[in-house]
């Protein structure tokens, strides 16, 4: 192997002290943050269970064991091989396995992975033993996702790219540990405020961001590339005095706009660096961006960044699942635990030097009941400061309990059907479209309580978002878990129906409830639909989700009773607003005061020092000066370009 990319002597060492002498070791490389060995004889490594687990215990480093190149089994012949040990109900195709020599790895995409895997990974381990090829498995979603298929496809074909980066990403972060002087985090965006989240954490000699959103609202300067003014809608990372190039990496909290829609930019303006996100994180993020894209376009707006800049983006993420320790650079390491929020959703723990410190940012969080995930995870290894969302921190933002909340909804549907009215729901693609399929599956497919004719449609980006959740089942609450195993996932029931580009088809006929994406009737779906309902009373708008303080549907909330749409001619037309505007909360994905408070009183251990964000300016205020009265702590609610000197 050449001197590039070398890792330094301690592991290297450590893994010739440890590996069997019959393996054959013929290199040892970084791949990202972790450690791959390449061995002639991969059977014997397998032999004994305990030496990969050993040898990483060592280095303090995932470990990955990969053939030589000159052991692997022809392709031909392994494919054969491979689908003659796989049992055939796994759902495996020909098409579904995929060689990748610079790895030497075999992608198997499988309906049941369980069963490519094996009781205790014996059925992968027969693969490798005869094969010499690792399998990487990977489920195929229950629904099709032109998402999932392109974000593999665009890894597998650049996995020359691949290769290199992680290399180059390894040696960077493996240099040897230099210790900081100081500590500190600057807000660049998203405090005392919603939107263009981002948070700058600088050492001595790292940088690093977690989030880098947009504030996707109309009428704010910036978010067209071609309109001027000062900006909100970006963070301030030009008031940061660093270069793109300073940046060593970017940690996502979770696929929503208002904490990733910014990353693209900075691959635009040359950062090379990696994003570390969760894997359901990196697919929803690659449907989120091009559809952003595709709206500006559509609206007759220059978008920030092109998709080759979403590609690029892509290409640099560098996946991670809850629970599991990364170094990001020499003296940082970061956990996700998770988040209750959307899919993939992180909070994130950093570790910053040997016991020097010890940041927790829960990015968006819930912590309370949802029917699709778990609520926030409250343990971990130490905090000395907290970061915490805001969103519904106010000391009236007390929702009512879930059962009330869902009856509160099912008693607006049906009345309004029954009135011979249609019911419009916003949503955000990611996040409460799936929580509220949850329910109406539940409420009409499952019981006889509520029985209704009317048809449910799906429109926007709703369907391939839910498509995504089925691919990563293990990223969602057990009985949801189970059912999309079982194939009996909640997201294809028949109560739904998908609406394909037939609006007004749907708008003609009688009663209906439409499911539609662009959570504040900021564009999309959402708006068409509303634009054509709005005017009669017998229908009904429900929103159960955020609307920021500026969006369409915060004042249509608020009573608007007339606003300007552009029509389908593209001219401003007036709409009066007669039909019936409801707001149930309790669906949110974003924790209540009550939950807020309830997650700082069971952090375990507790937090040193809080510091509240993402929420409009008093929220923010009255959540940190509660949380430092009620838990004898200090709690501020920092301003943008605020900075705090932790050490
Ligand atoms: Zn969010
Ligand atoms: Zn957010």
């Amino acid at each position: 192997m050449s001197e590039e990319g070398k890792p330094e002597k301690g592991i290297f060492e450590k893994i010739h002290e440890l590996i069997p002498g019959d393996a054959g070791l013929t290199s040892i490389e970084y791949e990202g943050p972790d450690v791959a060995i390449y061995v002639k004889n991969i059977a014997c490594v397998y032999d004994d269970e305990s030496t990969i687990k050993n040898i990483s215990a060592a280095i303090k480093k995932r470990l990955i064991v990969r053939s030589d190149a000159s052991a692997l089994m022809d392709t031909d012949s392994a494919l054969k091989k491979i689908l003659e040990i796989i049992p055939q109900d796994a759902g495996v195709t020909e098409e579904g396995i995929r060689f990748e020599k610079q790895f030497s790895q075999v992608y198997i995409e499988a309906m049941k992975p369980g069963l490519v895997i094996g009781k205790g990974g014996s059925t992968l381990v027969r693969i490798i033993k005869e094969t010499k090829w690792v399998p990487k498995v990977l489920r195929t979603p229950t629904m099709n996702s032109d998402v999932i298929n392109g974000v593999r496809q665009l890894m597998f074909r650049e996995s020359d790219f691949r290769k290199k980066f992680l290399i180059g990403i390894g040696k960077k972060i493996n240099q040897p540990a230099i210790k900081s002087e100081w500590l500190k985090a600057t807000a660049l965006g998203g405090f005392k405020e919603v939107g263009r989240s981002c948070l700058l954490l600088e050492t001595t000699h790292s940088k690093i961001l977690i989030d880098c959103g947009i504030s996707p609202e109309p009428g704010i300067k910036g978010l067209d590339a071609a309109s001027g003014g000062e900006n909100k809608a970006f963070p301030y990372l030009d008031s940061a005095n660093i270069t793109i190039n300073d940046i060593d990496a970017v940690i996502l909290t979770h696929a929503h706009m208002d904490h990733l829609g910014f990353i693209p930019y900075l691959f635009k303006f040359g950062y090379n660096g990696p994003v570390y996100c969760t894997p359901p994180s990196r697919d929803l993020a690659a449907l989120l961006l091009y559809d952003y894209t595709k709206l500006v376009q559509r609206s007759g707006g220059t978008p920030l960044y092109g998709e080759k800049d979403i590609k690029t983006m892509l290409m640099h993420m560098i996946t991670r699942d809850y629970g599991e320790v990364t170094n990001v650079t020499d003296e940082i390491k970061l956990t996700y635990h998770n988040a209750g929020h959307i899919l993939g959703s992180g909070t994130v723990h950093l570790h910053v030097g040997e016991g020097l410190y010890n940041i927790v940012d829960t990015g968006d969080m819930k912590y309370g009941f949802t029917r699709l995930f778990d609520p926030a995870d409250t343990n971990y290894p130490r905090i000395d400061a907290l970061f915490m969302e805001s969103t519904y921190g106010g000391p009236r933002d007390i929702t009512q309990e879930r059962q009330e909340t869902e009856n509160e909804l099912m008693e607006t549907i049906k009345r309004t059907v029954e009135g011979g009215g249609k019911v419009l729901m916003p949503l955000f693609a990611v996040g409460r479209s799936q929580e509220l399929m949850l329910v109406l599956e539940s409420y009409l497919a499952n019981s006889n309580q509520y029985k209704l004719e009317t048809p449910i449609y799906l429109d926007g980006m709703i369907l391939g978002a839910s498509a995504i959740h089925t691919a990563y089942p293990e990223y969602l609450k057990a009985g949801l878990r189970n059912r999309i195993l079982n194939n009996n996932s909640p997201f294809e029931s028949e109560i739904f129906e998908i609406a394909k580009g037939e609006r007004n088809d749907i708008l003609d006929k009688g009663p209906a409830v439409i499911l539609a994406s662009g959570g504040m009737l900021n564009g999309g779906a959402s708006l068409e639909y509303f634009r054509a309902m709005a005017e009669d009373p017998k229908n009904a708008i429900i929103f159960v989700g955020f609307n920021s303080a500026s969006s369409l549907g915060r004042r249509v909330q608020n009573g608007l009773s007339e606003t300007a749409l552009s029509g389908e001619d593209g001219k401003l037309e007036s709409v009066k607003i007669n039909m019936q505007v409801r707001t149930i909360e309790g669906f949110s994905g974003h924790s209540d005061r009550r939950q807020l408070m309830s997650f700082v009183e069971h952090l375990k251990p507790s937090a040193k020092k809080v510091y509240t964000m993402h929420g409009e300016e008093p929220k923010c205020e009255d959540l940190a000066r509660s949380i430092a009265g009620r838990f004898r702590i200090e709690g501020r609610a920092p301003m943008n370009l605020d900075s705090i000197r932790f050490k």
